[in-house]
């Protein structure tokens, strides 16, 4: 639905005024649209897409989904929503999670306050005025003393700089800017770059309908079976019946999961202990295999390698060919140190005959032709390219926007060894500005509710106390970047090259992208500054 929102009053320059501009309408700008909204504030949510979803717009490739159960990724603010919804499968296909999230829009009447097919382009702050004058690709202006960046951690999508990329004469396509309509693979040849979470959902679908399909690897992951189901209807009436439990139990998880880490460390245990806990977890649906696993799995070396030897076990015997097999195998990161892939029939996709494997860390791409894809070894023809090749993450989607504070300091710069932030939701110098994305390790929508809380609470606080403005210290500012730096330290998840510390895109900083702290640790800390009177924040 496009440009639904209603007419504002403008002012004399034709610049339409609000108390607040909220960027993006994904499960973080719905919600905080909603609140402020609620809380009285003339609010307009403006979406690059032309609906909403985010995320779950975007990513329309074959068999993108949850990798969180259903249950615990929906909103919990509403009983009545939770009453009425009704999740079809365990882990949610796109086409369902988009309706989800349309059905919620129509049931808070928010169209009317967001407004499609509106890229932003910049936002600067007007510091006498202390208005934030945003501009939308189209030349249209918006103003508003608070904005809000809720743009997604995975939003801006990234396409290495191949050589020739234009040439290409066939169809290609990024798995997050799928196109609305069904793409006929029948009788094409086919190619897949890249192997994360995206491309292995993908390719054991696209691998039975085309004639043909080559996948370009670099790096293997360690896929672990999804195994999704149907929803009966007595499980149905049992999450309606206990949605208060399962929230309090992902609450108290440390990732925002309804499961938590075994308290065992794996070594202390015998060997067969810690097989049986390992196939146990293997026959059970989702990230339970990850984040259900020996307390010391993310931080003991010895504990990982053991578990991931498992792993990498598993990947072998479901894969023929010992020699391709070896190649879907990990062996340069921790198991982990990269977010899981869930996956349904991946390993076997490469048992069919129209199925190759390309590892172009021995023959790397050397560049897009007219007719496919050089690597230093061969030229590959196809009929359609596909690039499962990820985001500039957590940064890219707000770094790509001209976001500038105090002293015309651009958000670019200011983050270019990496972000700078208190809490990831303020940076000093950019009064009034707010980040509506999770960055902390948390099951999303667990963790995105109370960071939209907690902006809403703050922009009730400032105008409760007749004040115009709030940012963070930079000594606070800078005490929280060593914190998030100490807190990643002890983890795996920052120790490979990874989109969660920024290698993944070349010519980024790297650096801890994520609050790898546990996310009740996370929701503490956003609880304990609010109920200080935002310390670490200066109000004016
Ligand atoms: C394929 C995939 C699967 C995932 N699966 C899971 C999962 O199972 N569990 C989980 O917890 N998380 C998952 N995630 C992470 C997912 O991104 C979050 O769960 C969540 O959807 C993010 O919501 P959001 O509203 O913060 O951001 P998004 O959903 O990314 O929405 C941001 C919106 O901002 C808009 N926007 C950005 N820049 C601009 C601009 N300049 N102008 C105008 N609009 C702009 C975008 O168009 C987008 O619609 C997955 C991500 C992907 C890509």
């Amino acid at each position: 639905m496009a440009n639904t929102a209603q007419s504002i009053p403008t002012t004399n320059s034709g610049i339409e005024e609000f108390d607040a501009i909220v960027i993006g309408a994904g499960v973080s700008g719905l919600y905080q649209l909603y609140r402020l909204r609620e809380s009285g504030l003339k609010v307009r949510c403006v979406e690059d897409g032309s609906g909403v979803g985010g995320t779950w717009y975007w990513n329309r490739y074959p068999g993108c989904r949850f990798d969180s159960e259903s249950e615990t990724y929906g909103y919990t603010f509403s009983k009545e929503l939770q009453q009425e919804w009704n999740w079809k499968e365990h882990y949610s296909g796109q086409p369902e999670n988009e309706q989800y999230l349309n059905f919620v829009a129509d049931k808070f009447d928010l169209r009317r306050d967001i407004q499609f097919n509106s890229h932003v382009t910049s936002a600067i702050y007007d510091e006498r005025a202390n208005r934030w004058d945003v501009q939308i690709e189209n030349g249209q202006r918006l103003r508003a003393q608070f904005l809000i960046g809720a743009v997604g951690i995975l939003s801006a999508r990234y396409v290495p700089p191949f050589e020739g990329i234009d040439s290409f004469k066939g169809q290609s396509f990024h798995t997050s800017r799928w196109p609305k309509e069904k793409v006929d693979f029948t009788g094409k040849r086919v190619a897949v770059i890249g192997t994360g979470a995206t491309a292995v959902q993908l390719i054991p679908i696209v691998a039975k309908e085309v004639a043909h399909l080559t996948v370009f690897q670099r790096t293997p992951n360690y896929c672990a079976p999804l195994r999704n189901a149907l929803v009966s209807d007595e499980t149905q009436a049992r999450f309606k019946a206990t949605y208060d439990e399962i929230y309090q139990k992902c609450l108290s998880s440390p990732a925002g999961f309804p499961y938590d880490f075994d308290r065992r460390k794996a070594l202390a245990v015998s060997p067969a202990e810690r097989l049986a806990l390992y196939e146990e977890l293997w026959a059970q649906p989702g990230f339970k295999k990850w984040l259900g696993n020996f307390r010391d799995i993310m931080t003991d070396r010895a504990a990982n390698e053991d578990f991931a030897e498992f792993v990498r076990n598993k990947i072998r015997a479901r894969v023929k060919d010992p020699k391709v097999a070896e190649k879907l195998v990990p062996k340069d990161h921790p198991f982990g140190s990269k977010r899981i892939p869930l996956e349904t029939e991946y390993y076997e996709a490469y048992n069919r005959d129209n199925v190759l494997l390309v590892d172009i860390r021995e023959t790397p791409i050397e560049r897009i032709t007219p007719k496919g894809i050089k690597t230093s070894d061969k030229e590959y023809e196809f009929d359609v390219i596909i690039y499962a090749t990820g985001f500039d993450a957590i940064t890219g989607p707000l770094t790509r926007i001209d976001i500038r504070g105090e002293g015309v300091q651009t958000l670019k710069d200011k983050w270019a060894n990496g972000p700078r932030t208190v809490l990831g939701l303020q940076t000093a110098g950019f009064p009034n500005f707010f980040i509506a994305t999770n960055t902390a390790f948390c099951n999303y929508t667990i963790c995105a509710e109370k960071i939209v809380e907690w902006i809403t609470d703050c922009i009730g606080y400032v105008r409760k106390n007749n004040r115009s403005r709030i940012a963070p210290t930079p000594e606070a500012e800078e005490a929280w970047v060593a914190h998030v730096n100490e807190a990643g330290s002890h983890t795996f998840l920052t120790s490979a090259k990874s989109w969660f510390v920024g290698d993944n895109i070349p010519g980024k900083a790297h650096a801890v992208l994520l609050y790898a702290n546990t996310a009740p640790a996370y929701r503490a800390k956003l609880a304990e500054t609010a109920a200080k009177g935002y310390e670490g924040f200066e109000l004016r």
